[in-house]
């Protein structure tokens, strides 16, 4: 499924007829064989969904959500300013009224929630306000508790962030993001996962990711399983001159926010700086980004870092709880039209309205969303308590791992500790154990598990068994 490709396999194994070397035990001794993932077999469910995805659906529902005037947080959520259509309240309701909407065209697929709470005063909460996150469940038919996620944050703002009453029309941030939310649960609601698919809207994200830090606690406090948050912020594809439509930034952290004293030092000591569960989620978006090129039309550009310099999102909220997430963001991002008030001075135009917005580049940026949160639901989930032998001192390399519901074989996947992604793929058969010709002193190593279908989990990096 993933795209991790047959050359690499191929290179290896040349190279280590050509040292001499034996090949890997487990491919010898259990009857596995050595091809590598076929790149570009893409699940023809998951293509018949992303064709669904639609610009029109996305422009209407950047324009419906423009439409309230503001977004703002501390905007108006009273009775009146909902039934005229302005304020947060009115957006809020909206976004309720669309996901159920989707839920009667499925026959009740989706149960529609809110996650509300009132937000004490603070640096950019004036009084005390009500916040709500709005969410879809997909259940999952088999294995429920397993959890991805989608969110975006359905709050605007412009230049002053204390503004709850001045127009402040949010398109692309994150008009935007929401959009890819409430797209993806419109055509994934049409199909079933064994594992459950969430599609979040939160609030609060620009007076201090309030809503999704509500939600991310509620979700660790109830110790819900999510594998994998997707977090789209500005992915309007901003139509300045210097924009790229064929690439879309997927930031990820390295050392995890969450991480434990005790986990620090062993990430110090293999170095595991680029292996956090959130790198290994935005490694699978770049090889769903090839499984699914000839459906998706963006290509996923990894940034290895949190975000943005000095910038923050509600992926980071989730990291924080201990969640794996990443951040998606348009490649190039054009400051005169976010975080302003609509305005020409000096014949620029200020403010994040509805022209600049692309919505074919919406649509290809849900597209890859839909695959990702489809092939990780298709898949089993990841490997339990994976270990590298490190008992004796030795040059082969044996991992262990727990028996995981739903997969067909486990593939051990490597590459050089100096590159980004998985280059090695072996696969290992219907097995618990793997010993490789070759030193973990030298490479980085993972399992993942693969459903008989070929839906591959995310990739689990082995920690040291003594
Ligand atoms: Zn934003």
């Amino acid at each position: 499924m993933l795209g991790y490709g047959k050359r690499f396999v191929k290179r290896f194994l040349v190279l280590s007829m050509a040292l001499g070397l034996a090949l890997p035990g487990a491919a010898r001794g259990q009857g596995a064989s050595a091809t590598a993932i076929e790149p570009g077999s893409p699940d023809a469910s998951i293509v018949a969904a992303l064709r669904q995805v639609s610009a029109e659906h996305i422009r209407a529902n950047i324009e419906k959500l423009v439409s309230f005037g503001t977004r703002a947080t501390i905007s108006a959520q009273d009775p009146e300013s909902i039934a005229a259509g302005r304020g947060i309240g009115a957006a809020r309701d909206w976004i309720k009224a669309e996901f159920e909407r989707y839920s009667k065209e499925c026959g009740g697929c989706l149960e529609v929630k809110t996650d509300s709470f009132t937000e004490a005063p603070a640096d950019r909460i004036p009084q005390p306000t009500v916040i709500t996150n709005v969410y879809a469940v997909l259940k999952g038919t088999s294995d429920a508790q397993r959890i991805v996620l989608v969110t975006g944050h359905y709050d605007s703002r412009n230049s002053g962030t204390l503004d709850g009453t001045g127009d402040a029309p949010g398109a692309n941030d994150d008009g935007s993001g929401t959009a890819v939310s409430l797209e993806c649960a419109r055509v994934l609601s049409k199909m079933k996962f064994p594992a459950t698919i969430i599609f979040l809207t939160v609030a609060g994200e620009e007076q201090g990711l309030n809503g999704s830090s509500h939600f991310a606690r509620m979700a660790k406090e109830q110790t819900w399983n999510i594998e994998a948050v997707l977090n789209n912020d500005i992915v309007g594809g901003d139509k300045s001159a210097e924009q790229d439509h064929s690439v879309v930034r997927v930031f990820s952290e390295g050392v995890p926010a969450a991480a434990t004293e005790q986990d620090i030092r062993r990430i110090r000591g293999l170095g595991g700086e680029s292996d956090s569960g959130s790198r290994q989620v935005a490694r699978y978006i770049a090889g769903v980004g090839r499984a699914y090129a000839g459906t998706v039309g963006v290509k996923p550009m990894l940034v290895f870092r949190l975000d943005r310099y000095l910038r923050g999102g509600d992926h980071y909220a989730f990291n924080q709880a201990g969640f794996s997430g990443v951040r998606f963001t348009e490649l190039r991002e054009d400051f005169h039209h976010q975080h302003q008030d609509v305005r020409t001075e000096n014949g620029i135009e200020y403010g994040d309205v509805l022209k600049f917005v692309d919505f074919d580049y919406v649509a290809n940026v849900a597209r890859l969303n839909a695959a990702t949160l489809a092939a990780l639901a298709a898949a089993p989930a990841p490997p339990a308590n994976v270990h590298l032998q490190a008992k004796d001192l030795e040059n082969d390399s044996t991992l262990t791992w727990d028996v995981v519901p739903g997969a067909a074989e486990y593939e051990v996947l490597w590459r050089a500790t100096t590159s980004p992604e998985w280059e090695h793929v072996l696969k290992c058969g219907k097995v618990t154990r793997a010993t490789l010709k070759l030193s973990k002193d030298n490479v980085i190593f993972a399992v993942h598990a693969v459903d008989g279908a070929g839906h591959a989990s995310l990739a689990v990096v082995p920690v040291p068994e003594r």
